[in-house]
């Protein structure tokens, strides 16, 4: 809004600036234009009703008191329709001017010329209100146009000037009035039908389709056939011959474009009126009376000529149009569907293939005609068949829109991951449904970089909590689990007990100092390994920091924790590894158990220091010795 403002402010400033003679001159040099213009449409318009009549009056001569087609309405019609509003007025007025000046040349009283223009003038006015506005042939054969196009100027106009003629004239015509009127009607109705068509088609451009290069060849050949058959028929003066007219009308109208079908109908009436007004053609076996009721005989086998052309090329140009917007619509989703990076599907409600896109040859490695027909289902992976089943099951049922991933095998056999867009196709009636779309992502590479990215993350969590020398887990675990567990039993007010193990191998520094550091690692992974085979999967067993390990027992009573701490104890013991730093001559443990009623308030840090103390109680006893922490007092047990 700001940015318009500043323009006009621009402008007026401008404006301000330049002298207002420069906006004089301007202004002059528009009106002129728009006079220039005037006159030229005026002049158009007189020229063109003059000529028009000139032509018309020449075969109003030969043919008796009226012309078998009434060229200048339809021209002014379909002239009018491409004029600018303001341009049509002028446009008539000129007509006029052509028309009363033809009429005299032509030998008319003026009377007779003001009549015939009058009446000219008022049909061609009524017509231009019926009709809507449409600026090409194409439009106006549209089917609601064409009918409105039929009753209102062909029929309604016509016979409206017919009477206003038989009015003006009565008593001038020769013939009955009812003759006259019929005549008149027929001839305008004609008018309007072939030449209202035939100018928007020249005026338009239209009639350029005739020479696009597909169109070229056809056409001629078309009017050709047309132009001869006429040229036959009318030129002779045999009875079967007219209705061999009929065949390469109705050829013309099924094979031919609008422009080329209303050129022809054109090319037909240039050689069948002037041929029969002149004498030959089938029309003169007839017995007439007058040349004007063979001129009736004439137009009324026109207008059959034309009932049988113009709607089949109205139905046609439907025809064509709705062809054309099918294939327009096909290439486009043909377009769409092969360009795009999912592959489209159809499937029926039974997830049978429809249509497949031919990105598929691509994305899963079939071509298109492989699928169709088969189940999606076989496709999928055994493991995600049975979700996606009732995902497709929801969305035939609601019509609501899914998504979901899964694994799709490919040609090759080897599954990958994609991921899908499922929706119902609406079938148009309420609720119903047709089919169901379905678009088809290849995510394999996403998927299983995820997967790599979540598996690396899990190894490198476990790595921290993991003790690198013995593999078994670290004082940071244990520390995180305690935590946990001490959480969740204040939190849960579980009714279980608690047991703490200390262990410690008795003179490990000796072990060291004899057999040296590397030998004392292994020997603090097998002792981790042998310790590990004797507990439970679910109890807690971490290497605490040197040659010291925690074991936590859950849900044990008193009992239980000590069987477990001496069994450990046996259990290392009996493994008979040679220690010569040690009075006992092979490697054994200390262990301080702390038990624990967790209904009784205590932290993890107090069990643990009881846990110390009595594994320092064991140390001070002797060693190779199990030693139990008990509200203070420290009892111990010694199988060895
Ligand atoms: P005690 O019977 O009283 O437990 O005597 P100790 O010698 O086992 O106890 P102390 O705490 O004096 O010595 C522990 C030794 O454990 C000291 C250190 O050299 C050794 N040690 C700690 N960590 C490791 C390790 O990762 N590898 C090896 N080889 N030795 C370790
Ligand atoms: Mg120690
Ligand atoms: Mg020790």
């Amino acid at each position: 809004m700001a940015e318009v403002e500043r323009k006009v402010d621009v402008v007026s400033k401008v404006r301000a600036d330049l002298p207002d003679l420069a906006f004089d001159s301007l202004r002059k040099v528009f009106a002129r234009k728009e006079l220039a213009q005037m006159a030229r449409v005026g002049l158009t318009g007189f020229a063109a009703a003059f000529v028009l009549l000139v032509i018309s009056g020449q075969l109003k001569t030969m043919a008796g008191e009226l012309v078998a087609i009434w060229i200048v309405d339809g021209y002014l019609l379909g002239h009018m329709m491409l004029l600018r509003r303001r341009h049509k007025l002028v446009f008539l007025v000129g007509a006029a001017v052509g028309l009363i000046l033809g009429n005299l040349i032509g030998d008319e009283t003026f009377y007779v010329a003001f009549s015939f223009t009058a009446a000219g003038m008022v049909e061609t006015c009524a017509a231009a209100l019926m009709l809507p506005g449409v600026r090409s042939a194409k439009e106006l054969l549209q089917p609601k146009v064409f009918v409105q196009f039929l009753v209102g100027p062909c029929i309604v106009a016509s016979m409206f000037s017919g009477m206003v003629a038989v009015f003006l004239l009565q008593g001038i015509f020769t013939s009955h009035p009812f003759s006259s009127f019929s005549n008149w009607v027929i001839s305008d109705a004609l008018g309007f039908l072939i030449f209202t068509p035939v100018t928007l088609v020249l005026l338009s451009g239209e009639w350029r389709t005739l020479l696009e290069p597909g169109n070229r060849a056809k056409s001629t050949l078309l009017l050709a056939l047309v132009a001869i058959v006429s040229i036959v028929i009318f030129s002779k003066t045999s009875y079967d011959d007219l209705y061999w007219m009929l065949p390469p009308l109705a050829f013309l109208a099924f094979r031919g474009e609008l422009s080329t079908v209303l050129v022809g109908t054109l090319i037909f009436i240039t050689i069948s009126v002037p041929l029969t007004v002149h004498g030959t053609g089938p029309l003169w076996l007839f017995p007439f009376a007058t040349m004007q009721d063979r001129i009736l005989a004439l137009q009324l086998f026109t207008v059959a000529a034309l009932s049988i052309v113009l709607p089949i090329t109205v139905l046609q140009t439907q025809r064509n149009a709705l062809l054309s917007a099918l294939a327009d619509g096909q290439r486009r989703f043909r377009n769409l569907a092969e360009r795009s990076e999912e592959v489209l599907m159809e499937l029926s409600a039974d997830g049978m293939f429809k249509y497949v896109s031919p990105r598929a040859s691509v994305v899963l490695g079939y071509e298109p005609d492989m699928l169709r027909g088969h189940s999606v289902r076989d496709l999928i992976h055994p493991d995600d068949r049975h979700e996606l089943a009732a995902i497709l099951a929801q969305t035939w049922d609601t019509g609501m829109e899914e998504s979901a991933q899964y694994r799709f095998r490919r040609a090759d056999h080897e599954y990958i991951w994609v991921s899908c867009f499922i929706t119902a196709i609406p079938s148009g009636l309420p609720g119903g449904r047709t089919a169901l779309a379905f678009a088809v992502r290849d995510i394999n590479d996403a998927v299983i970089a995820e997967k790599t990215r979540l598996s690396e993350e899990r190894q490198l969590r476990d790595m921290v909590f993991i003790d690198s020398l013995t593999g078994l887990r670290n004082r940071r675990y244990l520390d995180s689990k305690v935590e946990e567990l001490f959480d969740s039993t204040t939190h849960a007010s579980s009714s279980g007990a608690v047991a703490v193990l200390f262990l410690d191998i008795d003179y490990f520094k000796n072990f060291n100092d004899e057999y040296g550091h590397q030998s004392g690692d292994e020997c603090l992974k097998t002792v981790g390994q042998c310790i590990a085979a004797t507990l439970r999967t679910r109890d807690l067993f971490a290497r605490y920091g040197g040659e010291e390990f925690v074991v936590v027992l859950e849900n044990c009573d008193r009992e239980e924790a000590a069987l477990s701490a001496e069994l450990i104890r046996a259990a290392v013991e009996s493994l008979a590894l040679s220690h010569r730093g040690s009075p006992l001559n092979v490697v054994t443990l200390s262990i301080g158990v702390a038990h624990q009623d967790l209904q009784q308030p205590v932290s993890a840090a107090e069990l643990f220091e009881s846990a110390d103390a009595a594994l320092y109680m064991a140390k001070r006893l002797g060693r190779n010795r199990v030693e139990h922490a008990q509200s203070g007092i420290t009892t111990s047990s010694q199988l060895a």
